[in-house]
């Protein structure tokens, strides 16, 4: 089994880094017995990357291709774009900044054709800062919780799609997207490998604090709804409680007498708990409202069809699936 492949790379101001990424790429590329393509695409930089890309593509026309994007859309959007205009059967994602090194793609290869949707890597020895790595590993720990998904390294972008998971992708209509998580959602096999990760090349790293902190929040509503209903949960634990502090408080009243509960003071703050409670569980209702509007409006899509063995006497005059079959889409050079 040997399919196509497009190697998507997004490009934020990466101008000191593309001539030997490009150069890499190409090389590995080469040394592939499959079809191939490179798919870059320039997130807005403003350093002449584009300009660059758009070279690299004139010179190499049959295999690279550059996707300018009119300003900055943010990685994930890029990489999204970049998959929109990929042909292979496998598409690899990989940095620009050459902290994935390209010559690990034929290892995320090998182990698709091993049968997985989705591979994806762990960064060895990580060559980020103290502060980076903290932000992976809440992110690692939280997205093994709550998708069951066991992967260790969600923050790598070194990995390899086959089509029919990036079609998927494709036909998910929401904005704030966080594409391994995504990907995951759609995957059947999955599997890890561990790969070398070296030091940003040149340039510096595109996200600040602000971005990361968006990154986080993207991730998290991408995966869940489930902190909007925690509010109903909060709702209810305080509720509860109150009803067992009034419990108290009237036992407290006859034991030591009407002099102790303050003129009614403990009590009225019983009843106000009470009302807060129940205050959290109208807003959890509300998030449970919010949160099919949500999905709704994210559009996935319900499920994706593998095949369909249909040999029976009304075949073909099924209604049309609202979800697409895999479009018929080749890499035509070689
Ligand atoms: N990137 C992008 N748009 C952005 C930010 C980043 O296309 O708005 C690209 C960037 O050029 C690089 C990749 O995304 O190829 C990862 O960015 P970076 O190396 O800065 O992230 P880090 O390694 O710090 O997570
Ligand atoms: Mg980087």
């Amino acid at each position: 089994m040997t399919g196509s492949l497009s190697i998507v790379i997004p490009v934020y101001n990466e101008i000191d880094n593309l001539d030997e990424l490009i150069h890499r790429c190409v090389e590995v590329g080469q040394s592939l017995d499959r079809t191939w393509e490179l798919v870059l695409v320039d997130d807005g930089s403003r350093d002449g990357s584009s300009e660059r890309l758009i070279e690299a593509a004139e010179a190499d026309p049959d295999h690279v291709k550059a996707v300018i994007l009119n300003r900055n859309y943010g990685q994930h959007n890029a990489v999204i774009c970049g998959f929109s205009h990929a042909n292979g059967d496998i598409v690899v994602t990989l940095d620009a900044d050459l902290q994935n090194p390209p010559e690990e793609i034929p290892q995320l290869l090998k182990a698709i054709d091993e049968g997985n949707d989705v591979v994806g890597t762990i960064r060895m020895n990580r060559q980020d800062s103290v502060f980076r790595r903290f932000a992976s590993w809440t992110i690692n720990h939280l997205v093994k919780k709550t998708t069951g998904v066991m992967m260790h390294d969600y923050g790598c972008m070194l990995r390899a799609y086959r089509r029919p998971i990036v079609d998927a992708m494709l036909q998910c209509r929401e904005r704030s997207t966080f594409i391994p998580v995504l990907a995951n959602s759609f995957a059947k096999r999955t599997t890890e490998i561990e790969v070398s990760h070296a030091e940003r090349s040149a340039g510096t790293s595109k996200y600040g604090f602000m971005r990361l902190i968006n990154l986080q929040f993207d991730l998290l509503t991408c995966m869940t709804t489930f902190p909007l209903r925690l509010l109903t949960w909060v709702g209810v634990m305080i509720s509860m409680l109150s009803v067992a502090f009034g419990g108290v408080l009237l036992a407290l009243r006859f034991i030591l007498g009407a002099e102790w509960a303050a003129a009614g003071v403990f009590t009225l703050f019983a009843v106000l708990f009470f009302f807060v409670g129940v205050q959290f569980i109208a807003m959890g209702l509300v998030g449970e409202y919010l949160a099919r509007v949500h999905n709704d409006v994210r559009g996935r899509p319900r499920y994706f069809i593998d095949s369909v063995h249909d040999e029976t006497v009304l075949a073909g005059s099924a209604r049309p699936d609202e979800t697409t079959e895999r479009p018929k889409r080749r890499l035509v050079h070689s």
